[in-house]
């Protein structure tokens, strides 16, 4: 009977506050009628709300019961007293006693010395703390949990007000909502600057009606919404194979059919919310518990549920993903995350890409970084603050993002890229010259490519051919293994595409951190230095005799040049050769037409293939260097791990001889060696990779502007002769002498 009583009661006062809402009133007095409602509503004595005026700041907004002329006066910095403390932990506080309460703090102007107990709301949507609600009285009442509850209902209905604008009037604290210039900072992803208007991948679902009179109508909606999702997702579990895309959706049918859930969804609407309201606020609270979890699973999990959340919005409301929005001319991506086949849909009309989540060696990053797209990943609460059409400025250099920046910032930012033009544009002039030092000395500079999107890289960058063709990544961006037939008609294509300028298809190098959506994984103690790329391919020789077969084919008798990776000693390389000559035998029998030419080389990235016997050297076509292995087990430094990636320079003396040692020794043996890790695109490393003796730099192709830039203002011999003086001083690196051997010469 108590509990009718109170479900009538909070249903009159949302009615209530709905009726503010529609109101004519402006911000302010919408705000005063809603705190006096509530006090009167909780036959309370004090009712007040605070609302956040920056980022760190509460501003005491409307207040019944405490001394009005402590609006806007009254200000607590984020953890700062009870009212800082509710925002900044995201949780209730709920005292009889407040001045005894932990994190208390008097506050003499408001007068509220003399009310002893408090209870503070959270008002948030979708995980983020708009504001705090309190509610005060003089004796030392305990709120019941019933009463907790009812006020968390009144808080999601402000919170959803807030969202619609009905608070806007003077001062910060009542700004309009996503006005505010907001500056993020996340991580590079890929580098680059770019400026246009937000597109948001999955656009916000706006609930208009957070109120509702008809309970039983709401119920019976939400008990049709949730049947409409229950079957989506038995339909999506029915045609899915891919494993992990399985338990996923095994995650949502248990949420779909969790009691818990559809239960406080239930006690919301009997307490007078809307079915999208009760929808998003248990969103709001998986979304603040997200925050707080470390556990990966649970915080899988809860991703789950809030992916779900919104795919149960979506039915509510009718909103689906085409809102009508038109895509602006300059868009730039804002999604919580994103896939690679999606990413790579949007194709090259993207300008840039912000992701909330994401990572440097993401499927995503791998495509962003194939379309040149400047990209900034971990970009935290970005989804939440950008609006489709807002301004924003992506710096992925620096891994910043500008949403909505003043005059001020826009300006220093377009320097930038005017900056970044004029060097364009010097690029683009040596475009087609050879990358020759001052000492005629000729570097030859190809591109790493790895998708077809990369293909027209090849002339804008003045490339002379592909030194490294990634062919997993082909494998990487696909549900489910591709075809034979998939695979030769697309190497067919590259090759089209590259018109006769040299490619170098790598085999399949899958294992450590590229591991296939649709195979098993491995449960390894050290991926890295586990079973991976010809390690794989030897073992179990299915995929790459597929592989190998669909390169043949592919070439249909033009030039062809394989190159294995991870070859770790000479036997490798024997093996895996003798493997293709296999499969040239079995072609030449299938009829196909084999190769004009044929070059198989080799990856050195391991240590030990330095010290190969002479044989190794003697009997591969070409060598590679894949610096960003070879660097991290020279150094014994993960090159995945943040921590100690960077802890070693490239330039250090040790690894600088192991380099000078792989190019001695090809040159002993007349085998053509390049250098294909990321440090190739770093122009003072490559110029000193050159004065080390490379002939042959491969890099991303956005880099050869740059290095040829350099390369054509240095003399290799001078350099080499810094280097040698550097190396005997007994200095760990040779990088500040480089550096300033450049300076003086520049
Ligand atoms: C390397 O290791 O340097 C390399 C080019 O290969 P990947 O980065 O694909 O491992
Ligand atoms: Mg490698």
């Amino acid at each position: 009977m108590a509990e009718q009583r109170l479900e009538t009661e909070s249903r009159k006062l949302l009615g209530r506050l709905r009726d503010v809402m529609a109101s004519q009133a402006a911000g302010q007095q919408r705000l005063n009628q809603i705190t006096r409602l509530i006090a009167e509503s909780m036959e309370t004595e004090v009712c007040s709300v605070y609302l956040f005026r920056d980022a760190e700041t509460l501003e005491l907004c409307a207040t019944e019961g405490l001394n009005p002329e402590a609006v806007h006066q009254t200000r607590m910095k984020l953890g700062e007293g009870l009212v800082g403390r509710v925002a900044a932990r995201r949780k209730i506080v709920n005292t009889a006693d407040a001045p005894s309460a932990k994190g208390f703090r008097y506050m003499p102007e408001t007068g509220e010395e003399i009310y002893s107990s408090f209870l503070g709301i959270p008002v948030q949507r979708l995980g983020e703390v708009l504001g705090v609600l309190v509610v005060q009285s003089r004796d030392a009442r305990s709120y019941s949990a019933d009463e907790e509850y009812a006020l968390e209902v009144v808080a999601m209905v402000i919170a959803e007000m807030t969202e619609l604008g009905a608070f806007v009037g003077e001062g910060d604290a009542l700004m309009a909502r996503h006005v505010q210039p907001v500056m993020i900072r996340g991580t590079t992803g890929q580098e680059g600057t770019a400026e246009g208007h937000v597109w948001l991948h999955e656009p916000r679902v706006v609930v208009t009606n957070p109120v509702a009179d008809d309970p039983h109508r709401e119920l019976d909606r939400l008990t049709a919404a949730v049947e409409e999702l229950r079957v989506g997702v038995d339909k999506m579990l029915e045609q899915s194979e891919d494993k992990e895309q399985l338990e996923v959706l095994e995650a949502y049918r248990m949420f779909a059919n969790s009691k818990g859930w559809r239960r406080r969804m239930d006690e919301d609407i009997s307490r007078g919310l809307s079915a999208e309201a009760a929808v998003e606020k248990e969103q709001s609270l998986a979304r603040s518990r997200m925050d707080q979890v470390t556990d990966p699973y649970l915080r899988e999990r809860l991703a789950d549920l809030d992916d779900l959340s919104n795919r149960l919005l979506r039915i509510l409301t009718g909103q689906g993903k085409n809102t009508g929005a038109e895509m602006p001319a300059d868009p730039i991506l804002i999604a919580r995350n994103i896939g690679p086949a999606e990413l790579l849909d949007y194709g090259r009309a993207l300008k840039g890409i912000v992701l909330e989540e994401g990572s440097v060696g993401s499927h995503a990053a791998i495509v962003a970084r194939a379309l040149a797209i400047p990209l900034v990943i971990h970009a935290g609460r970005i989804t939440t603050e950008a609006l489709n059409g807002d301004y924003v400025m992506v710096d992925g250099d620096q891994g910043i993002v500008h949403l909505r920046p003043d005059e001020t910032v826009a300006k220093s930012f377009r320097d930038k890229i005017a900056m970044q033009a004029k060097a364009q544009q010097r690029y683009a002039s040596i475009r087609h010259s050879p990358a020759e030092t001052r000492d005629a000395q000729r570097i030859a500079l190809h591109m790493n490519a790895g998708l077809m999107a990369d293909l027209p890289s090849l002339d804008g960058s003045g490339a002379e051919g592909v030194g490294l063709f990634r062919t997993e990544l082909q494998f990487l961006i696909r549900n489910q293994m591709p075809k034979r037939s998939e695979l030769s008609a697309l190497y067919g294509r590259v090759l089209d595409a590259a018109g006769g300028k040299p490619v170098v298809f790598r085999t399949l190098d899958i294992g450590s951190d590229k591991v296939l959506p649709y195979m098993k994984p491995n449960d390894e103690p050290n991926p890295a230095l586990g079973w991976r790329a010809i390690r794989v391919g030897l073992d179990k020789p299915g995929v790459m005799r597929m592989q190998l077969q669909a390169l043949i084919r592919g070439a249909a008798g033009r030039s062809l040049t394989i190159m294995f990776p991870f070859i770790a000693q000479l036997e490798e390389y024997r093996w895996a050769r003798a493997e293709v000559a296999r499969t040239i035998a079995s072609e030449e029998k299938l009829g196909h037409v084999l190769p004009r030419k044929l070059r198989v080389g080799a990856m050195l990235e391991t240590p030990s293939l330095a010290f190969a016997p002479q044989a190794f050297f003697d009997e591969v076509d070409f060598i590679s260097i894949g610096g960003n292995d070879l660097k991290q087990f020279f150094f014994a430094a993960d090159r995945e791990n943040e921590r100690v990636r960077r802890r070693y320079d490239t330039l250090n003396v040790s690894f600088l001889s192991l380099i000078e040692q792989v190019v001695r020794r090809c040159e002993a043996s007349n085998t053509p060696v390049s250098f294909c890790g990321e440090d190739a695109g770093r122009p003072v490393e490559a110029v000193c990779f050159a004065a080390m003796g490379l002939r042959a730099l491969s890099m991303r192709p956005a880099s050869i502007g740059p290095v040829k830039s350099l390369l054509l203002r240095t003399d290799l011999g001078a350099l080499r002769a810094e280097i040698d003086a550097a190396r005997v001083s007994g200095a760990q690196s040779v990088r500040q002498a480089v550096m300033e051997f450049l300076r003086q010469a520049s």
